[in-house]
């Protein structure tokens, strides 16, 4: 049986393991954290990723625990609503907790592949027979192939195909999320301020018993430690403090939040995903940034592609790898650029171009193009020719969470 480690499990690492486990792999994934990463924010799915979430059968699942929510509202600093935007601008086709999701693609797959969890992988070396893994706790392992679904940062990226630095291309944002109370009483939706640069929010989630607060701001490339937690905390205080409406409360729920994330808003390049038997899935190969909305759909998408190629290739993962590569490209290309696009009616530069986005969201319900948006994020969506691969095996039950 063809052995396959994955680093990574999060979204793209255990949805490769199922398919792979479908196709009489052998799948293993090792996750640096010591449990699947609960909480997080609101991830959405659009197009061809609902086609291949109904292909793994995890739909009602994913529909039991979704966000539903509703529409979301601009507001200015004294709280005036002056725009709102339909739900599917920001919750896609279906919206769920990235937590969430994480579990149920884990109680998917645990029954059928092995998790290493609180390990990371320190050296791979490949030959014409494997790959030879070096692990963190000190084991070593063969495996014949090794994919690196292990995000934004990639560990297996940088061992296999050189520092970040040649692929990471930042798009001039920073993003902070975290949770924080409902304080507002918000039911299912949410409200954003903007001023030039910037952009701070919460929307309600779990049913509205807490909610997320996010901080998004342009800015150069920032010099900071990334295990410094209260570093980035005062970073995001610094270009905050001086806002009105209800920064001042979504800030005091920052300093004690008990989760935070902070990152540049980049996005990852590479000519090709795969380094001879190494290859990479999700946010290591092509993240697309938050800012796209389409960095969950490209995981659980760029996991069907990648192990169905293998599984229709016979198990050659050279020609695999490189079909996998030009399936993805036109995907890969139209979600990135989708980012670049949303950055700028995300978070406008200057007040005349805000009060002109304004405009076009309270005109859009009464214009021929009413649904502009969700018809053009659909189209990003359905930006790649899904491939139907042969299933010798029988769908799995999906375990109840
Ligand atoms: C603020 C924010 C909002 C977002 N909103 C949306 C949205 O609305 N819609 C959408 O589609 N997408 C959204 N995204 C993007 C989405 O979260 C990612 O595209 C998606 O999670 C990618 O999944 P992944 O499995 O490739 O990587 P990740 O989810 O980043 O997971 C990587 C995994 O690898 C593990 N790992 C890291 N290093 C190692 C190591 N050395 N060894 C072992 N394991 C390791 C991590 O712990 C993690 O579990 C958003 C992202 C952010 C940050």
């Amino acid at each position: 049986m063809t052995t396959v480690l994955i680093s990574g499990a999060s979204v793209a690492g255990p949805a490769l393991a199922y398919w792979l486990q479908r196709y009489g792999y052998e799948p293993t994934v090792v996750e640096r954290a010591p449990a699947p990463r609960p909480g997080g924010y609101a991830v959405d799915f659009r197009g061809a990723s609902m086609t291949v979430l109904e292909r793994m059968g995890v739909l009602p699942a994913i529909r039991e625990r979704a966000t539903e929510m509703g529409a979301m509202s601009y507001v200015d600093e004294s709280g005036k609503v002056v725009a709102t935007t339909s739900p599917e601008a920001f919750s896609g086709e279906l919206e769920i907790l990235r937590g969430d999701l994480v579990e149920i693609l884990y109680d998917l797959t645990r029954d059928t592949t092995e998790y290493l969890f609180d390990d990371s992988i320190t050296a791979l070396t490949q030959d014409d027979e494997g790959v030879e893994v070096v692990f963190e706790s000190g084991t070593t392992r063969r495996f014949d192939l090794v994919v690196g679904a292990d995000g934004l940062h990639s560990n297996v990226r940088r061992i296999a195909f050189g520092p970040e630095s040649s692929y990471l291309h930042d798009l001039g944002y920073y993003a902070s999320v975290c949770t924080v109370e409902n304080h507002l009483g918000l039911d299912h939706t949410g409200q954003i301020l903007n001023v030039p640069g910037k952009t701070v929010g919460m929307y309600s989630a779990r049913n509205n018993t807490e909610a997320k607060a996010l901080f998004y701001f342009a800015s150069s490339d920032l010099t900071y430690d990334r295990r410094n937690v209260p570093e980035q905390k005062a970073i995001v205080e610094e270009q905050f403090k001086d806002l009105g409406w209800e920064v001042p409360t979504l800030l005091d729920g920052l300093r004690t939040a008990p989760d935070f994330y902070f990152d540049s808003i980049s996005q990852i390049k590479l000519d090709s995903c795969s380094r001879g038997r190494i290859a990479l899935c999700g946010d290591a190969g092509y993240c697309a940034s938050p800012l796209s909305g389409m960095g969950t759909s490209l995981a659980i998408v760029g996991a069907y592609v990648l192990a169905g190629e293998l599984h229709a290739a016979g198990g050659d993962h050279t020609r695999a790898f490189a079909e996998y590569d030009v399936r993805m490209k036109g995907f890969v290309d139209a979600c990135q650029q989708q980012a670049v696009d949303g950055a700028r009616w995300f978070v406008p530069a200057t007040k005349w171009f805000t009060r002109v986005r304004n405009l076009s969201y309270r005109l859009m319900p009464y214009l021929p193009w009413r649904n502009l948006i969700r018809d053009m994020s659909l189209k990003v969506g359905n930006a790649i020719d899904l491939p139907t691969y042969e299933d010798p095996r029988p769908r799995p039950a999906v375990r109840r969470p």
